[in-house]
């Protein structure tokens, strides 16, 4: 008898398993609209020039040894400040615990230990619906999840009053996970005023707010901009969690760039809860990779490349943006019978086109034109010579 007898094949992920499919199509017309990877308008990936700029400036230096305690230290503090401001009190008088992460996922994955083995019969609360690997991640971590509400699927947008209701039926002291902009799969955000509201609410109820951003910049074009929700909270005095990435937002996909930070009510808790981090990460991985986070706190730490960094930023959102206008201006150019108005009110890199699973196994199967099955386009992968082609496509499985 073998070991390994009784194992069975885990699930496909439904977000690399599209990307499969559209590898396996031999079709010159095929489209990949699934995986979230930022392309230029010829469909290409894209390494930005802050980047590059960053490669100059390090290479050849001394910097191969990893880092004490898992952290760079710069990459962390400018990470923060993205976040909060530079010159917010948490930065000045040091009441956050932050720490390098394996980018986003890592980050997520940090934070949903520590809140473990710090509040063991706490759940989790994730919106519904949420990027699918935030089950996984406090699964594995066997912290209990619950959802609350969140998108209302007629509107295609927020469904503001259940997103409130379940806030206020959750128990009091609760976890919450909340996409502070760019919502994935949605792209749909709260307004200001609509955050305020919650912000309030999780006040009454004492609930904590776990923020993972991993588009900062993305929704808006401006990074600050993109800040606002958890500024808000921070304003109304929460101590928040948040997770960070530099995957898209900077183009290291592979380069696991990342940051978890919890703020703290002065130096001394953070310097306490940042040694619990410490020690979590030291027994999964030890350190992380070195070389991203030292582009990141490169590009972050030279005011011209963060200008650039800037600006290409904005970049990559007018032309999704501009994506966006094409689409519903194709279908609408088509006469079909839907209302597209939210392919232009969502934001982000993503269009929750609210097709169905049957169309978007139809757009594969006779389009070649491969997505999620609860109906993502990343609309990085729309470009100006394929957007008419989609809005036929999409018109033709649904007219
Ligand atoms: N959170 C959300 C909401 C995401 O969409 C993603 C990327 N798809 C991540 C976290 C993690 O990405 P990464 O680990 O590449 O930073």
């Amino acid at each position: 008898a073998g070991w390994w007898d009784h194992v069975g094949a885990a699930p496909k992920d439904p977000i690399l398993g599209v990307t499969e499919a559209f590898l396996a199509d031999t079709s010159p017309r095929k489209i990949n609209l699934g995986v979230g990877a930022y392309r230029d308008d010829e469909g290409r990936p894209v390494v930005l020039q802050c980047v590059r700029g960053a490669e100059t400036k390090l290479a050849g230096s001394q910097f191969l040894e990893s880092l004490p305690n898992a952290v760079n230290t710069k990459l962390v503090e400018e990470s923060v400040q993205l976040v909060y401001g530079k010159e917010t009190d948490i930065v000045q008088e040091r009441r956050f615990a932050g720490i390098q992460a394996l980018s986003g996922t890592g980050a997520c994955r940090l934070f949903a230990e520590f809140q473990r083995r710090f509040y063991p019969e706490s759940p989790i609360y994730l919106p519904v619906p949420t990027w699918s690997n935030h089950h996984n991640i406090w699964r594995d971590a066997q912290v209990p999840v619950r959802t609350f509400r969140y998108y209302h699927p007629d509107s295609k947008g927020l469904y503001f009053g259940a997103l409130m209701d379940d806030i206020k039926s959750a128990p009091d002291n609760s976890f919450f996970l909340l996409h502070p902009c760019a919502h994935n799969p949605t792209g749909v955000d709260p307004n200001e005023e609509q955050w305020r509201e919650i912000s309030h609410e999780f006040k009454v109820k004492n609930h904590f707010p776990f923020f993972d951003m991993a588009y900062q910049g993305l929704a808006s074009g401006d990074i600050d901009t993109d800040s606002k929700a958890i500024k808000i909270f921070r304003e109304d005095g929460h101590l928040i969690g948040c997770a960070q990435s530099f995957t898209k937002i900077m183009g290291l996909y592979g380069h696991r760039v990342g940051c978890l930070s919890i703020l703290s009510v002065d130096e001394n808790q953070a310097i306490a809860v940042r040694s619990q981090l410490q020690q979590i990460a030291r027994a999964m991985y030890s350190s992380p990779p070195v070389h991203g986070s030292l582009l990141v706190s490169t590009i972050l730490g030279d005011s011209q490349l963060k200008a650039l960094w800037e600006e290409e930023v904005k970049a990559m959102v007018a032309r999704i943006i501009r994506m966006r206008a094409k689409l519903r201006e194709s279908l609408e150019k088509l006469d079909s019978p839907l209302n597209w108005e939210h392919i232009t009110n969502q934001v982000g890199m993503f269009c929750f086109s609210g097709l169905s699973p049957e169309y978007v196994d139809h757009l594969a199967r006779k389009f070649h034109i491969y997505m999620t099955r609860d109906g993502r386009i990343s609309m990085a992968g729309v470009t100006t010579s394929n957007v008419d082609y989609l809005a036929n496509a999409i018109h033709e499985v649904t007219r």
